[in-house]
């Protein structure tokens, strides 16, 4: 039985990165309204079981392997001794405060949380169901999907709890394995790959394709793989999972070639399936307002809209699923539906990953602007050769930008590198204004940072690099 009916300016269903910050700048607007979400703490996805605790796995992890392996060189002797237990708390109390930072900020913006699961029901009609059952039913004259995504399952390996696992999974395992089996070089993979690689396990890494990290520039990758490989990760490339058998010692995979060929198996006590993420409607009640999914489960839109009154932002859309990306989104839906502008350059994306090194970049990769039949300049500076690197034994990596051969527009910018995600933004800056490489190579860098190795990169656009 329906309860209580409350009308709202805007009713936005899911409380991830999207449906957060749409909730918070709708609250902003003076704009009246609610966040249905059905976790039992708002932050979605990114915060509970995806950005901030994987973030805080790798922070943790990374200082691991430092006590083990670089506080000798630098004159610290410790004895380091791991308490996982205690590293999954350090990690829950994070997602804790984060998550319940959220809600301060709904109280501060008023907006209101509604909990349970929504659906919509109609034009302007948001039904939510909560945990006890009851049913209370939103009229709203905006409604905003913001649902988000869920791992993509593997066809022939079933997930099994402990032993065949998705990324939430391999957030809370509550011992290292001794050999864990990554299916998927992407970069939710890699990066769980190597929080369980330097806490001891023995890590392969299984990929379809023939390269790593598609959609990364390919030299970067070239160079990426190879400091995994050096940090212990070994790579099965070409390769695909076909079928998965879990016994009393773990899980055994039937691997074929890509292109065909011979199966092998292969053995870990613990499978982690990282292939990728599906938009998720489940019982959303799209067809109530005449929505059909695309074929791979994607919301289209026009500027967000997406009928009369609704809306679409997030992973549940097209674009990067990135929490930065579903942000933006959530601001311009919002900004668009006050009758302000409302927009996102996805060309300006920044994408970064969190291992050690980072690897992080923006804009287009050579292998775009050749594909394209662009002309480009390219620069590149090696951290062997930054002073901050070399003090810091983090020499690993180094900067490519890539520049219009007849303007010096920057059109990329790559970086591996201790650090790489902080300083992607001062070319994710300089392309936004429309800049020029030598914009950053006539801008004055402290020193020493790694971020003259950015600067460095572009003086050598027109060759003119000084420290290498
Ligand atoms: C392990 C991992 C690491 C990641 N690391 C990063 C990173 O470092 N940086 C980055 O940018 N991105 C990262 N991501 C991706 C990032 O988490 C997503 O891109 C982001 O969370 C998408 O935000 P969203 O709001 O669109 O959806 P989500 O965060 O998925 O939120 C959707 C919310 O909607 C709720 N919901 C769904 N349907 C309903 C319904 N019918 N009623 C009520 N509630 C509903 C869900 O419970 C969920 O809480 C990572 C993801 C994973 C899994």
């Amino acid at each position: 039985m329906a309860e209580a009916t409350a009308a709202y300016d805007v009713v936005i269903i899911g409380g991830g990165p999207g449906g957060y910050n749409a909730a918070i700048r709708a609250g902003q607007l003076g704009l009246k309204v609610a966040c249905v979400e059905m976790r039992s703490t708002l932050g979605g996805t990114c915060l509970n079981v995806g950005c901030m605790p994987s973030k805080a796995l790798l922070h943790a992890s990374e200082l691991w392997n430092a006590a083990n392996t670089e506080f000798a060189k630098i004159g610290i002797e410790v004895q380091p001794k791991l308490h996982l237990d205690q590293m999954h708390k350090a990690k829950d109390d994070s997602v804790t405060a984060l998550t319940k930072g959220i809600e301060f900020l709904f109280k501060k913006n008023k907006a209101d949380w509604i909990k349970g699961k929504g659906k919509i029901v109609g034009k302007g009609k948001v039904e939510v169901t909560a945990v006890d059952g009851s049913v209370q039913t939103l009229d709203a004259k905006n409604i905003v999907i913001a649902t988000g995504s869920e791992p993509t399952p593997l066809p022939g390996v079933a997930f099994e709890d402990g032993k065949v696992i998705d990324s939430t999974g391999a957030l809370s395992l509550p011992a290292v394995p001794k050999k864990l089996i990554v299916v998927g070089a992407g970069i939710i993979g890699l990066e769980l790959g190597s929080v369980w690689r330097r806490l001891g396990a023995e890590v392969t890494v299984v990929e379809f394709l023939d390269r790593i990290t598609p959609g990364m520039d390919t030299e970067v990758a070239t160079a990426f793989q190879r400091t995994l490989t050096k940090q212990g990760m070994s790579f099965k490339l070409g390769a695909k999972v076909t079928g998965a058998k879990s016994g009393k010692d773990g899980v055994e995979l039937t691997v074929e070639p890509s292109a065909g060929g011979p199966a092998e198996t292969i053995k870990g006590d613990v499978v982690l399936v990282a292939i990728g993420r599906r938009p998720y409607t489940n019982g959303l009640g799209l067809e109530s307002v005449g929505v059909t999914p695309d074929k791979r489960g994607f919301i289209d839109h026009d500027h967000f809209k997406v009928a009369d009154g609704v809306w679409v932002i997030g992973d549940v859309t097209h674009g990067p699923m990135l929490a930065h990306k579903a942000e933006e989104d959530a601001v311009a839906v919002i900004d668009t539906i006050a009758g302000k502008y409302g927009h996102v350059d996805y060309a300006l994306v920044p994408s970064v990953v969190y291992t050690f090194p980072e690897v992080a970049w923006i804009g287009q990769t050579e292998d775009q602007l050749k594909a394209a039949g662009v002309q480009y300049k390219k620069g590149k500076f090696p951290f062997t050769a930054n002073s901050r690197a070399k003090i810091n034994h983090e020499t690993d990596g180094f900067v490519k930008v890539l520049a219009d051969a007849a303007t010096d527009k920057v059109l990329g910018v790559h970086i591996m590198g201790p650090q790489a995600g902080e300083m992607i933004h001062e070319a994710a800056i300089t392309m936004s204004f429309g800049g020029a490489s030598e914009d950053i190579a006539r801008t004055c860098h402290a020193h020493p940072t790694r971020s003259e190795a950015v600067r460095q990169a572009a003086m050598d656009v027109e060759g003119w690099m000084m420290q290498a």
